[in-house]
């Protein structure tokens, strides 16, 4: 039976506990969500001792089902003060769950700054003063050194140390590239308990039990195929997710100049189809690159300066669009160079480029600056006043710049997908228990779907609130997002997937269990955040949005309130 491992990091003690029958067929986010909620205070203080980090594999973790392994981390958010979730890939939660630990919960502050392994003896605790202000790719290389190639690595940067809003938790690829539970400045909250790295070691441990391993490998063959019949997934393989900027660029929703404008000019040289040339001059650039174990897609990639040496990876359609387009910096060094520094630092690039682009309109430097949107960034570092309140990330830096125009719910900066043209997308950012977050419902046209219009001001709040509960269920299984889209498309693959989870068990599940979970799961989390005082004033975007058309458009965000406030009545 999968354990819940407590580590208490005033006393340095852990013990694992039996996982209580509620939590026993959850994983993912639908468990950080459910242990947040029944342990921690809805007004307690984020970066206060009564916070928890919660840390889950999903419901597939460790098992043959294909792309699966995001780890899920969960909080109460220093960024919206709301119930927090954000996932990563790489190799943590296949290895968590291998150790049979279904999930972690770290309670309290340790006295000094320390670093925790966990293998299959138990928990090892060791201080961790000599990693204080360490960048994650100097951290990574340290631990994986000290530590060995078979372990993955949970870690904070100088960012998280600080306690800034923007900070984010980096996990280990099993090649130890960097990904990141990006969102919700959970890095703040590790942060604020003393708590550097954690190293996940899974040697020699016991496995995952599969109650039906026949039942598991058929279906997990089926759903491999059913999601490689795709036509999106070609694109993926190929271009990424940077295939969205042309996409997105021609649906005029590609925040530019501080979402001022849908559309920019030198949108070509950060896209896609220019990237994957770029790399193919390159020395080792990879287009393609696994952020886990059992992907099959590898929408990643390896970015390369002239000489070969590794910029960053991957380098992604958020960044690109945030860092990119909205601040109008229209160079993907400069954009890969910023993506680098704030995968050092710990940083979210979208509440970054959120901010810097706010900068840029309060004038603090031009449009377009990417070397000195980098200088700004780095400012960081020299604990400088500007640079952490780019730290702090959008809705901060807004604030402190006396902007009228904040792109931002609930304190986080949207994603890049303007929400007058994409208005499901919209009515997602407004009501999502996390803030503005477009993972949890991204509404984009679709040739299976071709009666939808995303820029109608009906019919969102249906495809938004299908879409939220459909994600929060991918969020639990610990699926990836990109291999779960064609099963949008082609709905008799989600047999497939749900029969991936009942092989676990052995019992069955009916046809609407995805449905029935992501629900769940966003009823557990809305109660959370009614307790902790939002209301539906607070499911609102900006007023700008509702007012300013996009240029080209006459396209305002016109969602009706009340459409918008009865999204999630289910
Ligand atoms: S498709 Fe992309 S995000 Fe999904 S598991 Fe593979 S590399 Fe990671």
């Amino acid at each position: 039976m999968k354990k819940l491992l407590r580590i208490k990091l005033d006393s340095k003690t852990y013990l694992y506990e039996d996982c209580p029958a509620h939590y026993m067929n959850l994983g993912g986010r639908g468990l950080t969500s459910k242990i947040i909620s029944h342990e921690v205070s809805p007004k307690a203080d984020p970066l206060g001792e009564e916070n928890k980090l919660v840390i889950a594999p999903g419901i597939l973790a460790g098992t043959v089902a294909p792309n699966n392994g995001r780890i899920s981390i969960g909080a109460k958010s220093p960024l919206t003060g709301t119930i927090k979730e954000a996932n990563a890939g790489g190799a943590v939660a296949q290895k968590l769950a291998r150790l049979g630990i279904a999930a972690l919960i770290i309670e309290g502050k340790s006295k000094e700054l320390s670093a925790i392994k966990i293998d299959k003896r138990g928990v090892h605790f060791t201080d961790a003063g000599i990693l204080k202000g360490m960048g994650n790719y100097a951290l990574i290389e340290r631990l994986k050194g000290e530590h060995g190639d078979n372990t993955g690595i949970i870690g904070i940067g100088p960012a998280g140390e600080m306690m800034l809003r923007a900070a984010n938790i980096t996990v280990t690829t099993p090649d130890f590239k960097i990904r990141a539970a990006a969102r919700g400045g959970l890095g703040a909250v590790m942060g604020s308990k003393n708590l550097k790295a954690i190293i996940v070691d899974d040697t020699e441990a016991q496995g995952v039990k599969v109650a039906n391993p026949e039942m598991l490998k058929e279906a997990a063959s089926e759903l491999s195929k059913g999601i490689l019949s795709h036509p999106l997934i070609e694109g993926l393989k190929v271009f990424g997710t940077p295939i969205l900027v042309m996409m997105i660029n021609t649906a005029n929703a590609l925040p530019t100049r501080n979402y001022s404008m849908g559309q920019f000019a030198d949108a070509e040289k950060i896209s896609g189809e220019y990237m994957v040339e770029v790399m193919s001059r390159r020395p080792n650039s990879h287009q393609t690159h696994r952020c886990m174990s059992g992907c099959i897609i590898g929408c990643s990639n390896i970015y390369t300066d002239e000489k070969g040496n590794e910029t960053v990876s991957g380098l992604e359609y958020e960044t690109l669009g945030l860092v990119g387009s909205n601040c109008m910096i229209g160079n993907l060094d400069d954009v890969a160079l910023i993506n680098r520094l704030c995968n050092d630092l710990g940083l979210d690039t979208m509440d970054v480029g959120a901010a810097i682009a706010c900068a840029m309109e309060a004038g603090i430097l031009p449009w377009g600056d990417g070397k000195g949107a980098y200088a700004l960034i780095e400012s960081i570092k020299d604990d400088s006043e500007k640079g952490k309140m780019i730290g702090n990330g959008c809705f901060y830096t807004g604030k402190a710049l006396g902007l009228a125009r904040i792109p931002h719910v609930k304190g986080q900066s949207l994603a890049a997908y303007d929400p007058r043209v994409l208005k499901g997308t919209g009515v997602t950012y407004a009501t999502s228990p996390m803030g503005a977050d477009h993972t949890c419902g991204n509404a984009l046209p679709s040739p299976a779907n071709p009666d939808y219009n995303p820029a109608a001001p009906t019919g969102q709040k249906e495809i938004s609130g299908f879409l939220q509960r459909y994600f929060a269920a991918i969020d639990s299984l610990g699926f990836c997002l990109f291999a779960s889209l064609p099963l949008l498309d082609i709905p008799e693959l989600q047999r497939h997937l749900i029969a991936c989870a009942a092989s676990i068990t052995g019992q069955p599940l009916d046809e609407n269990y995805l449905i029935a979970l992501g629900g769940e799961v966003i009823k557990t989390e809305r109660g959370f955040n009614t307790k902790a005082g939002f209301t539906s004033k607070d499911d609102r975007l900006p007023d700008f949005f509702t007012k300013e058309a996009l240029p080209g458009t006459d396209t305002v965000f016109d969602v009706k309130e009340e459409e918008i406030d009865t999204t999630l009545n289910f």
